[in-house]
């Protein structure tokens, strides 16, 4: 096994990503003086955005605001093509970034890390890579993402399938020719919407396989212009302070109409029913994945609720042709924005295209794959390739992936078992010195997490930086204050609208997983004022030694 500087240097730090969190936390600490590594399982920076290459991905927050803002040296010499930005343009800016700040000399690619143990004599954490390499830091700074661990459906025969089968998480770098391919697709979540009108134009039959309708709108994507940038300039400090003091709002429609952005802060009930529709319109015309959560009490008021959410249900049976197949995709049982909003182009224009099937598998049972394809109903269904868009382990899975153990050898994935425990999403009692960004109990994925992401990433830097002057070598939650913040997460859902849904941000995606919800959902600036707090009060829910 071969020993990496490691065993000669103990690191200062280490980072366990090299995507939008990684990189920053990377350059962060490293500005400070501290020898900080990053440890990356890609050949390449960018983390989610490097593995998710699947047909038609792209991000549905608006790129002016999907992007750093930590250093202006980054606002300066790079501009978005389009309003929302494609996969391989976020890419290109990442990699941008890397070599602007000089990274990736701090950065080891192809390095998985499989385990991670806390050494209690020495107060530091020994790693070791898929590959065999080890490294030893004090500080460990998980940047590993919240949707970065891939699951595939566990379906009877999956293995004997012939055909080729590719997660859209894992999608090989030279993408498959679906020319005259019979292509089926599991899934209709964010992945699937974008990539199934993509696919459905390339292959010659594609059969998708859903069991959950999701809530759907159009992005409207289109390219930037110079009328944008000029907008921009005048607007970018006022748009990222507004960004900074809201509760939800992630950006996905920074340029929409100030009279309909500002309804979002005031309750649906202070407009009559005839104003709200046309919000609902004026949002729906503007595009993005943000039309229901049009008033401050769409995930508050369940009848604010089933109106934006009937008010989408409608669209659908203007764009389907076929209303059986407009039935199947029209979702109900479940509140709006409880379950992740899908954003597209032409999502359910494709089921209008003679080549395109929606089997719902709730009706129609998966019964099996055989060598050929898949038995669904009775009836063989023959495939040369699957597509699984089928989720994540997320926000706890890429850390209990990991053989992580703290004080006494405890494991992180048992301590974990009956649902996740931290301090503010960032630190969990008897893990010392480990620090997570968009981890469970933070409010990450409810919010523009590239800004979540900036916030955690300053804020942990300024508690390192603590350490650091004090000389304190040990830094962890104490019990009480992980108690308090679990609890404070947890009471926050009960008896609310985020129960109805059997979605991954309570964990319902994954088999056996604790059905418990995995974010915060009391809003970024609520979360923003009590990480302050917690700094401006000297950090009373840390214990240090
Ligand atoms: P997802 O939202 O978890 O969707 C997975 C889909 O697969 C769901 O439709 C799910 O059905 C289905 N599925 C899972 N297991 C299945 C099984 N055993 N049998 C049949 N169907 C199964 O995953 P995703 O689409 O990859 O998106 C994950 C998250 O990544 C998103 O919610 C979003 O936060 C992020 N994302 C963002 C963007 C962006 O534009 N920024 C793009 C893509 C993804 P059920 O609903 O019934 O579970």
């Amino acid at each position: 096994m071969s020993e990496v500087s490691s065993t000669a240097t103990v690191l200062d730090a280490l980072v366990l990503g090299a995507g939008f969190a990684g990189l920053h936390a990377l350059y962060r600490l490293r500005s400070n003086g501290m020898k900080v590594l990053a440890l990356e399982a890609a050949p390449d920076v960018g983390g989610a955005w490097y593995w998710n290459r699947y047909p038609g991905a792209r991000c549905d927050v608006e790129s002016l605001v999907y992007c750093y803002t930590f250093s202006p040296l980054l606002d300066e010499g790079w501009k978005w093509t389009e309003r929302y930005a494609k996969r391989d343009e976020i890419q290109a800016y990442l990699s941008w970034v890397a070599d602007k700040l000089g990274l990736r000399r701090d950065i080891r690619f192809n390095s998985r890390v499989v385990s991670a143990v806390f050494d209690e004599q020495e107060n530091l954490w020994r790693f070791r890579t898929e590959g065999g390499d080890t490294y030893r830091a004090r500080h460990f700074f998980s940047a590993a993402g919240p949707i970065t661990t891939p699951i595939m459906p566990d379906i009877p025969g999956l293995k004997d399938f012939e055909g080729q089968v590719i997660h859209t998480a894992r999608w090989p770098e030279r993408s498959p020719d679906f020319a005259g391919k019979r292509v089926g697709i599991i899934g209709t979540g964010s992945s699937a919407v974008q990539a199934i009108p993509i696919v459905a134009e390339q292959c010659e039959r594609l059969t998708v396989f859903m069991r959950t309708p999701n809530f759907y709108s159009p992005a409207r994507n289109r390219p930037l212009t110079a009328a944008d940038y000029q907008w921009w300039e005048k607007n970018r400090e006022l748009t990222r302070h507004r960004l900074q003091n809201c509760l939800r709002w992630g950006g996905g429609d920074i340029m929409l109409d100030d009279e309909i952005n500002d309804a979002m802060f005031r309750s649906a009930r202070e407009f009559t029913p005839q104003r709200r529709r046309e919000i609902y319109e004026a949002r729906y015309a503007n595009g993005g994945g943000v039309v229901g959560w049009a008033f401050c009490d769409a995930m508050a008021d369940p009848e604010v609720n089933e109106e934006a959410a009937d008010f989408l249900r409608s669209k659908i049976r203007t764009i389907v042709k076929d209303p059986r197949t407009a039935e199947k995709l029209t979702p109900r049982g479940y509140a709006y924005g409880t379950k992740r909003c899908t954003v597209g182009t032409d999502f359910y224009e494709a089921f209008n295209r003679d080549n395109v099937e929606l089997i719902d598998i709730k009706s129609e049972r998966i019964e099996r794959f055989t060598p050929e394809g898949v038995i669904v109903g009775g009836r063989l269904i023959k495939l040369d390739v699957l597509i699984s868009a089928s989720g994540f382990d997320a926000l706890t899975g890429a850390l209990t992936s990991i053989d992580l153990r703290g004080v006494g050898g405890k494991s992180l994935k048992e301590s974990w078992a009956q649902g996740p425990h931290s301090h503010l999403g960032i630190s969990v009692h008897g893990f010392p010195n480990l620090y997570m960004v968009g981890g469970p109990g933070s409010p990450s994925v409810l919010t523009n997490v590239v800004m979540t992401n900036e916030m955690q990433v300053e804020w942990i830097a300024g508690l390192i930086d603590h350490c650091e002057s004090q000389g304190l070598r040990r830094c962890e939650a104490t019990r009480e204050a992980e108690e308090q913040w679990t609890r404070h997460v947890n009471e926050l859902v009960k008896g609310t609208l985020w129960e109805s849904a059997n979605s991954w941000y309570v964990g319902a995606n994954v088999p056996g997983k604790p059905r418990v919800i995995l974010a915060y959902v009391g809003g970024y600036l609520t979360y923003r004022q009590r990480c302050e707090q917690e700094r401006g009060q000297g950090y009373p829910g840390f214990a240090f030694s």
